[in-house]
């Protein structure tokens, strides 16, 4: 599902040695550096190829036989590599379309024909059973109205809109993508009147603009679509109707009507050759600078003269999802190392998200094999590919949802990734992980430059690097949002999360469309699948580390100074608009949690300077200290959303897919809401203190350790 492309951001620090792995004795280390290379040198581009071939053969949206079949190639590529491995059905609202009618009927008519061409270049585009271009979880309905432009249909474009005077109550508005996440754009048009709500891509962000189309280069042709769920993300995931709970059949259900995340207007995808007769005869105000597309006219505001009929009915249908879940079991069996990838796809979905999914199947190839030699990793190892994704993160939360309180006794990390390709790696998660990652794309190198990935992807920053050779690289991990499947573990269940794939900086694709292909991925992605083998590596090096060390790998010092430095962001922006925020506790909890990160550092280098030989305190002192961050959750949540508990981030309330730091501060700072913004304050402050507490917890069992 991720379209934002989220890159590596590296500052220059001044150099300091060599650091050994971290958690890990001199001797394990050693010897984890063996284990690691052995799996790494069984790593296969070819088999990831064959992969994506076979799983993205179909078209294979979650609900249909063909998603089954995936999951079932899935199952049996588990079970060859010598997993235990099971498939875990739930059930969920996953509506398909059934009528879809659009024409302009003013001041010309003209009927759409809402397909995308087949292409003689691409077998996989003539597929039968390809779902139609919709938006998942619209109203059905029919309305006919006058069009507005709205730009990217954000609040500040109406915002715009009300100061020139232009009203869209009673009209259809017609949002470009791009900004916020799709689900946004029909329930800000909601709010302010619209009664349907038409998506499409512009070529300036999503087609010509940007380089040659399909299938002379890898951009977006002129009728392809952007299919997509429009949920409100914001305030929950998963299935619409079990919100906190999971959705297995014959369970407890909302009715539709309760349900919360579900749009209340019409809104349908189109392409921008579809979007270019009607936005072509809008009259009104000339839409400003940075409204205008790169279509071939003048952009204008409306409403109207451009009139459209829209006719559009959805099946609400509950359908079967099929996650499959594989183990290699540790010798602590209660601690689980988890990662995963959904395997459902809009339509073939060789990028988006089979290339993430094959290299999930690989990584599993690769540490099975060293399974089949006589290896028992200490702590238990899960591999997870995920269904209906594409609705919403459907089958990743139900399945959290079912196993929450196992969860959180048991799960030490959760890795996610999802679409995979030629360029540089994105690194998202837990700020306490970031000392972990930083060492993990040290010992990484990038396919084509042959550099460390922690060098190669400075050509994916703007600061320019230092030509100093003293200097040395730090990884800063992006806040979590509300991107991928990560979002249950990470907001709901409190569980250490990671997100991280490699990815084109220039954004081109064919995302959501049918041309999301193999023949697109062969041509445009990652040819010979090196970048799929280097996501291989990443993921067997993260794991093979976070199931081995002898004291997890976490670091708080990063995680304070990080929060700190939001708390300052936010200070800043409430003086700007003349206000203050009673951060006290908060500030004196972050300066606890600076000094007990120090003798958190004492104890991890006296505990790893020598072997621990299976010390049961140890065992427990680590289950303590992965559940540390299970703290970080409000437990009643962030504010009008009590679904989202991390108060360090979450998805905006109005931007969906980036994430907002501090989002319970900063969201009523935002919208000036100074007494909740106080209190949110509290709220904050009252958490690092449990989180303080528990850090404290960690580091008397640890002391207790000789
Ligand atoms: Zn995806």
């Amino acid at each position: 599902m991720i379209f934002r492309l989220s890159l590596l951001l590296l500052l220059v620090l001044p150099l300091t040695a060599q650091e050994p792995i971290r958690g890990f004795t001199p001797a394990s280390a050693k010897h984890e550096l063996e284990l690691e290379s052995k799996a790494i040198a069984s790593i296969d581009a070819a088999r990831i190829g064959q992969h994506i071939k076979t799983m993205s053969a179909k078209p294979h949206a979650a609900g249909s036989a063909a998603s089954k079949e995936v999951a079932n190639y899935a199952l049996e590529q588990f079970r060859k590599s010598g997993l235990d491995v099971r498939i875990e059905t739930f059930e969920a609202l996953l509506p398909y379309p059934v009528e879809r009618v659009l024409e302009m009927v003013a001041p010309v008519r003209h009927k759409f024909r809402l397909t995308e061409p087949i292409l003689k270049e691409d077998p996989d585009s003539s597929d039968a059973h390809q779902l139609p271009s919709y938006n998942a979880y619209s109203a059905s309905g029919e309305v006919t109205a006058p069009v507005i432009y709205v730009n990217y249909g954000v609040p500040e474009d109406y915002e715009y809109l009300k100061k020139i005077g232009v009203d869209v109550r009673g009209k259809i508005v017609l949002a470009r993508y791009g900004k916020s996440w799709r689900g946004t754009k029909p329930k800000v048009a909601a709010e302010n009147g619209a009664v349907a709500c038409l998506i499409y891509s512009d070529p300036k962000d999503d087609g010509y603009w940007k380089g040659d189309v399909y299938p002379a280069g890898p951009f977006r042709p002129a009728q392809g679509v952007q299919r997509g769920s429009v949920m409100d993300m914001p305030l929950y995931v998963g299935d619409p109707l079990t919100p906190g709970w999971a959705s297995e059949p014959g369970g407890k259900k909302l009715a539709i009507k309760d349900a919360q995340t579900l749009m209340t207007i019409p809104v349908m995808p189109i392409s921008y050759g579809d979007a270019k007769p009607i936005l072509e005869k809008l009259e009104g105000p000339v839409a400003p600078d940075d409204w205008r597309g790169a279509l071939p006219f003048t952009y204008h505001i409306g409403a109207g003269p451009s009139k459209v009929h829209l006719r559009l009915k959805l099946d609400n249908g509950i359908r079967p999802i099929h996650n499959v879940i594989a183990t290699i079991p540790g010798q602590t069996a209660d601690q689980w190392v988890i990662y995963g990838n959904h395997h459902d796809a809009w339509v073939n979905g060789a990028h988006d998200p089979i290339s993430g999914a094959a290299v999930v199947l690989e990584t599993a190839h690769v540490l099975g094999a060293l399974k089949k030699t006589g290896w028992k990793p200490k702590r238990t190892i899960v591999f997870t590919l995920w269904d209906a994704e594409e609705f919403g993160l459907v089958g990743s939360t139900e399945w959290v949802e079912k196993h929450r309180d196992e969860l959180r006794a048991k799960a030490v990390l959760y890795i996610n990734s999802d679409t995979n390709g030629r360029g540089s790696l994105g690194a998202g998660g837990s700020y306490s992980l970031e000392q972990f990652m930083e060492q993990v794309a040290r010992d990484v190198k990038d396919p084509e430059s042959g550099k460390s990935l922690l060098h190669s992807s400075m050509r994916a920053v703007t600061r320019t690097p230092a030509a100093d050779p003293n200097a040395h690289l730090i990884l800063k991990l992006e806040p979590l949002g509300a991107g991928s499947d990560y979002v249950a573990f990470f907001h709901f269940a409190g569980v250490p999360s990671l997100n991280l794939g490699f990815a084109d900086p220039s954004g081109g694709g064919v995302y959501h469309s049918i041309y999301d292909s193999y023949a697109w991925y062969t041509r445009f992605g990652d040819k010979n699948f090196v970048y799929g083998k280097a996501l291989t590596e990443v993921m067997s090096r993260t794991i093979l580390r976070m199931a081995e060390s002898q004291v997890l790998p976490f670091e708080f010092g990063r995680l304070a100074s990080t929060i700190r430095q939001h708390v300052d962001e936010i200070e800043k922006l409430a003086g700007q608009l003349n206000s203050k925020i009673d951060w006290q506790t908060a500030k004196a909890e972050l300066t606890r949690m600076a000094e007990l990160s120090k003798l958190f550092e004492t104890q991890m280098a006296r505990l790893t300077a020598v072997s621990a030989n299976g010390n049961g305190a140890l065992t427990s002192a680590n289950a303590t200290l992965a559940r540390a961050e299970q703290s970080l959750q409000a437990t009643n949540g962030l504010p009008d959303r009590s679904w989202y508990k991390n108060v360090l981030s979450a998805p905006g309330m109005y931007t969906g897919y980036g994430a907002k730091t501090l989002p319970g501060v900063r969201e009523a700072v935002d919208r000036k809401r100074w007494s909740e913004a106080n209190e949110q304050a509290k709220v904050l402050g009252a958490v690092l203190k449990k989180f303080n507490n528990t850090l404290e917890e960690v580091t008397t069992q640890f002391d207790r350790i000789h």
